[in-house]
């Protein structure tokens, strides 16, 4: 709401509080006050259940952030053997509830441990204070548990703390059937109560004939039936990645030269980066007219002349117009190594408008890739309505890439949508969308994603080398 909003509701209704606006909304109190109306206070009744429903949650950097600084300090707990961060970020979850803390000691050490954790600098408030078990509150806000368990019982804990709890709820299934218990303490037969040996995680899973699982997949979205045929995929790695597409300068709406950019990407060991500022119906953003695109072209050609060992591909990110159309004449389009499409603007389409509208931006000859497909910002805008999964097929059958836009604002395309991608054979591009030299680096992010997303390295466009890429973007 804007000022004279407030002061309205304030003046009117005596509404102070997000808590008393609410509730005013629901007694239709703002439908009948001059400037507002049914379409305002519904606006406002949605905006303030997302914004409940987005609370206590938090982006994965931050809470990644915290829960390092948490494990440099555990680290020098007196007595602390083992040590790892488990939970939604040891799944690289694109959105964060808590903090799990998993470690181990011998048991005269646990209590030390635990007075040590709840001295942390930044604990506003411990909301429980136990030997094995402790949670304390960030003064961020995010709570953060500590689990301790004697060593031997150390992989049980930390498989069990990692989760997900439909995974679990899986891997307990699987006990049952070989008669046997499992729990944070131990994998139990019959009626024993001594635990089986597990000397890691590895082993926990031979123990039921399954490949081991990485983390990120445990999501029970079918790992363990393809652990048990010895199936899994091999994952995509950080390390695997050799340059990046989709990056924005000082042309539209980034912060960093073409050249900053690119020596930033020489830095990390990149061999290209595919720069793609806004078009030109991005005008909010400084989009390229034709004019301006024939400069920065002029540029690049000029910087990939200077580089013996490094690639600038010309790229766009060009809206996606209504009619789904793209922002520039064929001839211009065709100037580009490549084409990222993206959605902008008309976000309220309805599934079928929106699905026809990207559909039609894909089957045009220029588009290389879709831009962050959902247009979801995490904690933020929830995604418009789109057919994902005819998405999915138009992109294969046109030979357009889907990125994973890896701000972690976005991590779009979700990675609920891997198993369907990888049925589909999609190839994707670990996209960082970065605005400045430091937002590169949010291509690591991406990699988490696409892990979830049971990605191949054979099906991500940048694990390629630079003369594969260029040899791809020729061939479409
Ligand atoms: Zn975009
Ligand atoms: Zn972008």
């Amino acid at each position: 709401m804007g000022a004279k909003k407030v002061k309205t509701v304030y003046e009117k209704l005596g509404v102070d509080s997000i808590g008393s606006l609410e509730y005013a909304c629901k007694e239709n109190r703002l439908r009948d006050l001059p400037g507002f109306g049914q379409k305002t206070q519904d606006n406002l009744l949605k905006s303030i259940q997302l914004k409940k429903k987005y609370d206590e949650q938090y982006h994965y950097p931050p809470a990644k952030r915290i829960a390092e600084q948490v494990l440099e300090y555990l680290h020098k707990a007196p007595g602390i053997i083992d040590l790892e961060i488990a939970g939604s970020l040891r799944r690289k979850k694109e959105i964060i509830h808590d903090i799990d803390i998993v470690g181990s000691a011998k048991k005269q050490d646990q209590q030390t441990i635990m007075d040590y954790f709840v001295n942390y600098p930044d604990n506003k408030q411990s909301l429980a204070h136990g030997k094995t078990k402790t949670t304390i509150v960030m003064k961020h806000g995010i709570h953060c548990d500590l689990r301790l368990v004697e060593t031997d019982q150390f992989p049980f804990l930390l498989h069990h703390s990692t989760g997900s709890k439909e995974h679990n709820t899986a891997m307990r299934q699987l006990a049952k059937d070989k008669n046997c218990r499992m729990n944070e303490y131990g994998i139990f037969k019959g009626n024993n109560d001594k635990s089986e040996k597990c000397a890691d995680e590895h082993e926990i899973y031979s123990f039921f004939s399954l490949q081991y699982i990485p983390p990120e997949l445990r999501e029970n979205m079918g790992e363990i039936e393809a652990a048990g045929r010895h199936e899994l995929p091999n994952l995509v790695q950080e390390n695997q990645i050799k340059g990046v597409f989709h990056a924005h300068s000082v042309w539209s709406d980034g912060s960093n030269s073409i050249r900053e950019l690119a020596e930033k990407c020489r830095s990390l060991g990149f061999e290209y980066l595919g720069i793609t500022d806004h078009s030109k119906s991005a005008f909010y953003a400084n989009g390229l007219d034709e004019e301006r695109i024939k400069k920065q072209h002029e540029e690049i050609e000029k910087l990939n002349e200077e580089f013996t060992d490094f690639t600038i591909f010309i790229g766009i990110e060009s809206d996606i117009l209504t009619s789904g159309k793209l922002d520039y004449d064929d001839d211009v389009l065709e100037s580009f190594d490549f084409v990222i499409a993206s959605v902008h603007s008309a976000f309220n389409l309805s599934q079928k408008e929106m699905t026809k509208r990207i559909c039609s931006a894909l089957k045009h000859p220029c588009t290389t890739m879709l831009g962050h497909p959902s247009g979801r910002l995490l904690l933020g805008r929830e995604a418009y309505q789109v057919d994902m999964e005819a998405i999915i097929e138009c992109a294969v059958q046109n030979n357009v890439i889907i990125e994973i836009n890896a701000n972690p604002h976005r991590l779009d395309m979700d990675w609920h949508w891997g198993r369907l991608a990888e049925k589909h054979q999609l190839i994707t591009s670990i996209n960082p969308d970065a605005h400045s030299i430091d937002g590169i680096e949010d291509f690591r992010y991406g990699v988490g994603i696409a892990r979830k997303g049971w990605f191949t390295a054979d099906r991500v466009l940048n694990t390629r080398s630079c003369d594969a890429v260029t040899s791809f973007f020729k061939l479409k």
